[in-house]
């Protein structure tokens, strides 16, 4: 290769990796398209075009490298990967597209099912049209339409069918999910909750749908009802195989798909807080149910919660704060375990916020009352709905400031540190130096989290 050959091919690696730089997608493209073997080529320093767009903040050009294969992890003369170069710069949705853990972490720990990033209870299903709650006519009408779903309830349980009669470990059961003519007698009971969940959220429109001869066609409602009857009797009005009402919610939820699961974290907190909450809080009196499930209004006309806004009128959530608190020397995380617990499992440490109190404060007492250990700077990661009846489990990152473990044994028997590879090691399940929540659970994807955060350091 002659020299002014080895130039010209210098030349346009400085071509491209400006054209990242400056953000110029179609520039990107061209060149790409020549000579696909540009995508990792490194200019000074070690920078990659990932890194370049990835400073600038270029998230279609940071769309495109990845999409023709570029190396993410690749790290520059500093140590830095694209994603700590976004990050350090404030570019968020660059470095939330570079720092996706399902590839980060596939690479960390091959073959685990890490495919999802949304947590378990959270997906969407049903568009909840909060503006048709006040619409009493719409609501009945769409009671009686034969498309609508209904989901029923007993002691707060969903009834659900399992593909097997011994429906004990592992399987996934699904919604039994009723019609109108199944649970039209409930309805007219006194003691029925009844709630309007959503409406189905439209798919793209195919040729092929079955659309009334306008085109018009509403999607199918979804509502939730509680109920006390007989739960024996309550089985028998569905037609699906091995149905039930499962008797261990924190367990048997699980068992959901994400779309179900989702339905059921909405269903099961409101119904619960029906259940919770029948008298007026303010009063004593009785109230009566509006919005379509979505509010309680108290019966006495003189009572104080009928004047003004009061959140004691509408379901409540609870937040609280659930943290992986890293070790100072950023390899470690701490666990700690519930005498509840399976044996050997150890997850992250949780508890409510208390009133007035910030989601980082809650942080440091919570990690400080039930370890003893004293956290700093806290990062928040993601959030959970866990209809247990009705938190919301707020996922956060937290470094420890100092490292002496102290436990407050009425709350946990046992706290420790664990490497990095400890942790990845019990992902994994080769030589698991403890055992890993639940996948559904945030505590799960916090520390999956950490993991894949750091495996490109
Ligand atoms: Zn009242
Ligand atoms: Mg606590």
């Amino acid at each position: 290769m002659t020299s002014l050959q080895l130039s010209a091919q210098e030349e346009t690696v400085e071509r491209f990796l400006d054209a990242a730089a400056r953000g110029d997608l179609s520039q990107v493209s061209t060149l790409l398209s020549h000579v696909s073997s540009l995508v990792n080529r490194t200019g000074r320093s070690g920078w990659t075009a990932l890194m370049f767009a990835a400073r600038n903040g270029h998230y279609d050009v940071v769309e495109a490298l990845l999409s023709h294969g570029c190396d993410k992890f690749s790290v520059n003369s500093s140590s830095q990967s694209a994603y700590d170069i976004a990050k350090f710069w404030g570019h968020r949705h660059v470095s939330n597209l570079l720092g996706r853990t399902d590839d980060g972490c596939q690479r960390v720990l091959p073959g685990s099912d890490l495919h999802q990033q949304e947590n378990y209870f959270s997906r969407e299903t049903l568009d909840r049209l909060s503006a048709k709650r006040t619409d009493k006519v719409w609501l009945e009408d769409r009671r009686s339409d034969p498309d609508t779903v209904y989901l029923l309830f007993s002691n707060l349980s969903p009834m659900v069918s399992s593909p097997r009669e011994n429906h004990s470990a592992g399987v996934e059961s699904k919604l039994c999910r009723l019609r109108y003519e199944a649970v039209k007698d409930l309805l007219q009971k006194p003691a029925t909750v009844l709630i309007f969940l959503g409406v189905e959220k439209r798919r793209k429109p195919s040729s092929s749908s079955s659309q009334t001869v306008d085109g018009v066609q509403e999607p199918p409602a979804w509502f939730a009802i509680n109920t006390d009857e007989d739960a024996a009797e309550l089985l028998k009005r569905c037609r699906e195989k091995n149905c039930y009402f499962p008797k261990t919610p924190n367990r048997d939820l699980l068992k959901l798909s994400e779309e179900e699961a989702g339905v059921v974290a909405q269903a099961r907190s409101v119904l619960a807080w029906h259940s919770r909450y029948s008298f007026c809080p303010t009063c004593g009196s009785s109230t009566g149910l509006e919005e379509g499930g979505y509010k309680r209004s108290c019966l006495n006309p003189d009572c104080r919660s009928l004047k003004g806004v009061h959140n004691t009128c509408y379901p409540r959530v609870d937040p609280v704060v659930i943290m992986l608190v890293i070790h100072p020397d950023g390899n470690q995380c701490l666990l700690g375990r519930k005498k509840i617990f399976p044996v050997g499992m150890f997850s992250c440490l949780a508890g409510f916020i208390e009133p007035g109190e910030t989601m980082e404060e809650a942080v440091r007492r919570e990690v400080e009352e039930e370890s003893g250990v004293k956290v700093g700077p806290v990062q928040y990661v993601s959030c959970q709905p866990w209809p247990m009846p009705s938190n919301l489990m707020i996922g956060c990152l937290a470094v420890a400031l100092s490292t002496g473990i102290k436990v407050d044994e009425d709350e946990i028997e046992e706290a420790r540190w664990f490497s990095r590879q400890q942790a990845i090691d019990s992902f994994r399940g080769t030589r698991p130096a403890f055992t890993v929540p639940p996948r559904q659970t945030i505590a799960h994807q916090l520390i999956r989290h950490w993991i894949g955060m750091n495996c490109n350091l």
